[in-house]
């Protein structure tokens, strides 16, 4: 049995063994509470405002204090939204792109339905760009917040966010970006930026779950989803949770470190990987903007076949991938995603994402591309679908081939 390759870093991240061992003593000995006078409270403190400052340097806040920890990128997602629209009185609508990570759409979803937020899901075209005259189209003085990720989690398409809150702030929208996927793995430095918020979580760099921040530019109004002690100056209660502040603290300073040589290696093994799926296997091409998207990932669409039978098979041969967001797989509905980028059903229902890490090998990825095409080939021969010819029922042309 070969040891197993890890390919689904876009739903999870193996905590790196530097970040272990800087949580460790925040569990034993420095177990002290925060907020506390004496010195087990004191010493966590001194650790806390460190890690506060390396995940400051990752993404370019200018002070510290514009950093509040939550418990991942669903709840500072979750911050985000219901504070704007709570402090933009007199504006009730919200703008976001069809293609965002649950955590948004499906609580715009419920403000839509059960709180009377009128809410415009801009389109996207078959890169998975937006449709940014759509966004201008939406935008008014009753808009209160924009929200676009800065990279999808399927596609890793990145979206110009720094030109879209200028755009939002000129009719007086609060921006607001999903930056999961893109923390750690593209620079980012939100001092130049008109960003008025920007959601990321721990266990999508290293780090570990159930741990994430709300970047709040200072200025910013703001009204807390939970209440309670003054923790995070008063705007998210709750006793710290200091290994894992101290653990995103330490995965931070990690990414900062090799952000530009890990992305150029990953970026060629993604290259690697594309190219040899594409060259050795027909009918299949890789979805998302060719030019603009992250280094790590990539969503291959492989027509006539389901992709949770690929997944199946690649598990038997030792190797992790998904079918798109982790959060919708299990079910048999293709990715919304996919769907919304009008990538046909007969290609969306087969892709496959490879999402690869900073400790991916070439190894790894030649024993992918060894195995894919024989699974893919047994596959087909099985699909009531496939054909030799396999012309694409509805004409469909893909990204690039
Ligand atoms: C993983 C993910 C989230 C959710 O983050 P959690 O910390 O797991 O709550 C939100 N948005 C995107 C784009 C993600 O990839």
């Amino acid at each position: 049995m070969t040891t197993p390759i890890y390919l689904d870093n876009n739903a999870t991240t193996r905590v790196f063994p530097d970040v272990v061992e800087a949580m460790l003593p925040y569990f034993t000995e420095q177990f002290g509470n925060a907020s506390s006078i004496h010195a087990f409270g004191s010493e966590v403190g001194g650790a806390l405002r460190q890690a506060r400052r390396s995940l400051q340097a990752l993404i370019g806040a200018e002070f510290d204090h514009e950093i509040i920890f939550t418990s991942g990128g669903t709840e500072s997602n979750n911050t985000a939204l219901r504070s704007a629209l709570q402090v933009q009185q007199g504006r009730n609508e919200v703008i976001t792109s069809a293609v965002e990570h649950p955590a948004i759409l499906s609580l715009c979803d419920w403000l839509e339905k059960h709180e009377g937020v009128v809410v415009h899901r801009i389109p996207v075209d078959r890169q998975g760009r937006l449709d940014i005259d759509a966004y201008r189209a939406a935008l008014s003085d009753r808009v209160a917040v924009v929200s676009f990720m800065w990279a999808n989690n399927e596609t890793g398409t990145i979206f110009p966010v720094d030109g879209l809150a200028e755009m939002a702030h000129a009719h007086g929208a609060l921006f607001h970006t999903d930056a999961v996927q893109a923390v750690g793995k593209v620079p980012i430095d939100l001092k130049t930026t008109e960003i008025d918020m920007l959601s990321l979580s721990s266990h999508k760099l290293h780090g570990p779950k159930g741990l994430g921040a709300l970047y709040l530019r200072k200025g910013t109004r703001f009204r807390a989803l939970l209440r309670g002690g003054h923790q995070e100056r008063g705007r998210r209660a709750g006793t710290e949770n200091a290994p894992a502040i101290i653990g995103l603290g330490r995965a931070a300073e990690l990414a900062l470190t090799s952000m530009a040589e890990d992305n150029l290696r990953m970026a060629a093994l993604r290259d690697r990987l594309e190219q040899g799926l594409v060259q050795q296997i027909g009918h299949c091409f890789v979805t998302g903007d060719p030019l603009d998207r992250l280094p790590n990932t990539t969503t291959v669409a492989f027509e006539f076949i389901e992709g949770e039978a690929i997944l199946l098979k690649l598990n038997a041969a030792g190797i992790a991938a998904s079918s798109g967001s982790a959060c919708t797989s299990g079910s048999l509905e293709p990715s919304h995603v996919l769907r919304a980028m009008d990538i046909p059903f007969t290609a969306a229902h087969g892709a496959i994402r490879f999402s690869l890490s900073r400790e991916t090998t070439e190894a790894e990825i030649d024993r992918v591309l060894e195995v894919m095409p024989d699974i893919i080939a047994g596959l087909r021969q099985m699909s009531p679908f496939w054909s030799e010819e396999g012309a694409r029922p509805d004409g469909f042309a893909p990204a690039y081939a």
